[in-house]
């Protein structure tokens, strides 16, 4: 009760420091996307301008953006502990999910159809899977437990002798957890013996500046990042493929990044990437902490000031960042519009559809109700976020949470 009463008198003088400039956003949606880092815009704005080549020619100009893609290259290559020429530059997350599931899919489907994921990735895995589905490959959805963690056993039980591709996400974008990926890949090895007849995908968009992404450590065959999760640009992002690894490029044209996606490079984008994947891995540690505090605070307010809130996904094995709670009763709809008019960004898991939202498959996988899955509320940190800005949200929303339930309450009278 001391807890709340304390968090409750901050809430009221950040509510008030928040109040005195109305225009003060408070962004809480960093799963979403993240403010471009002040180094990711400094290295690409000449790209805009003057050094405009098309690196694909011959002359000086378009020379000089073909070293800056393959130094930008050099430097993911470093950050992943991967080499250069395995890297993929692409158009963000969307297109690297979609161009590991396919491209390795295709590349071996004399060898077998069948493919294993989970039920709670992305959409950019989870239509891939469906499209592949269409084409004549049989896939399995691994369930995860309660906590949102996918076990390294449930995907061994789930591989076949003609399984060729895995993919399991390394954090997960509503709820948080990570995914035991280290583990998976050593069950996915034994099964796949010394030919390695299974290729391992990770989606892991959103790790980078919370987790370390060393391809290595992850004993993974391909990953996925998208520059704009970690303070770099929309459209730009990379498909690391692990040298030896089957791959059918489904972007088919040029012959740029090594006849593996074809279409002239978005040089700003690249080098973008590569200067904002570097801040975030060398900020990391501090940003872990930073946000992890707030997260902390965020759950912890929550829980003790709304009546019957409850964490979604593992309490521990979570990014530094991701607080998603249920709190039922309250639709997820009007408490993201009344966040938005105190000056809040916030989410939901659910997704807007014309007539209705529609409850989020990650909490429905984790065995939620439908109710309860449309009552959730997702808030992501980033190292910019403060405490009286947390403070600020935690009273709007314990207030915005009673109106809602006294209003639902009325109704149903
Ligand atoms: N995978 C995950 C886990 C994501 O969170 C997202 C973005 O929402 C994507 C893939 C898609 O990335 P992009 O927006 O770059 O297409």
């Amino acid at each position: 009760m001391a807890a709340a009463g304390r968090t409750e008198e901050a809430g009221r003088h950040a509510a008030h420091v928040m109040r005195s400039n109305p225009d003060h956003l408070v962004y809480l949606d960093h799963a979403a996307t993240t403010p471009m880092v002040p180094a990711a815009f400094a290295a690409m704005e000449p790209y805009f301008a003057e050094r405009f080549g098309n690196a694909s020619s011959i002359y000086g100009l378009a020379q000089d953006a073909r070293r800056a893609i393959d130094e930008a290259r050099e430097r993911c290559a470093r950050v992943l502990g991967s080499r250069a020429s395995e890297i993929i530059f692409t158009s963000g997350g969307t297109e690297s999910d979609n161009a590991a599931l396919m491209g390795a899919a295709l590349a071996l489907r004399e060898r077998g159809r069948h493919i294993v994921t989970t039920q709670i990735e992305h959409h950019a895995v989870l239509s891939a899977t469906e499209l592949l589905t269409e084409l004549g490959f049989e896939v399995a959805y691994v369930r995860p437990g309660k906590d949102g963690i996918v076990s390294p056993e449930s995907v061994a039980a789930a591989l076949r002798p003609d399984t060729t591709v895995v993919s399991v996400m390394l954090a997960n974008n509503e709820i948080g957890t990570i995914q035991p990926v280290a583990a998976i890949a050593e069950q996915v090895r034994a099964a796949s013996g010394s030919k390695r007849r299974i290729v391992l995908h990770t989606d892991a968009v959103q790790a980078p500046g919370l987790l370390p992404v060393d391809v290595d450590a992850l004993g993974v065959d391909m990953l996925t990042l998208s520059a704009h999760k970690f303070g770099g640009p929309k459209g730009a992002g990379l498909l690391y493929v692990r040298r030896g690894t089957p791959f059918r490029p489904t972007q088919v044209g040029g012959a740029q990044e090594r006849d593996r996606r074809a279409g002239t490079e978005n040089t700003p984008g690249i080098v973008g990437m590569a200067a904002a994947l570097e801040a975030a891995e060398a900020a990391r540690a501090a940003s872990v902490e930073r946000c992890q505090t707030m997260r902390d605070s965020i759950i912890a307010g929550i829980t003790e000031r709304v009546e019957d809130a409850r964490l979604n996904g593992h309490p521990t094995e979570r990014l530094a960042n991701n607080a998603n709670l249920s709190l039922p009763g309250v639709e997820a709809e009007p408490l993201l519009m009344g966040l938005d008019l105190a000056g809040i960004a916030a989410s939901s898991g659910s997704a807007c559809t014309a007539a209705s939202l529609e409850p989020s498959h990650v909490l429905l996988a984790l065995g939620q109700s439908d109710n309860l899955a449309r009552s959730s509320l997702r808030l992501t940190v980033g190292p910019e976020n403060t405490a009286e800005e947390i403070a600020y949200t935690v009273d709007t929303v314990a207030a915005l949470a009673a109106k809602l339930r006294r209003l639902a309450g009325s109704a149903k009278r």
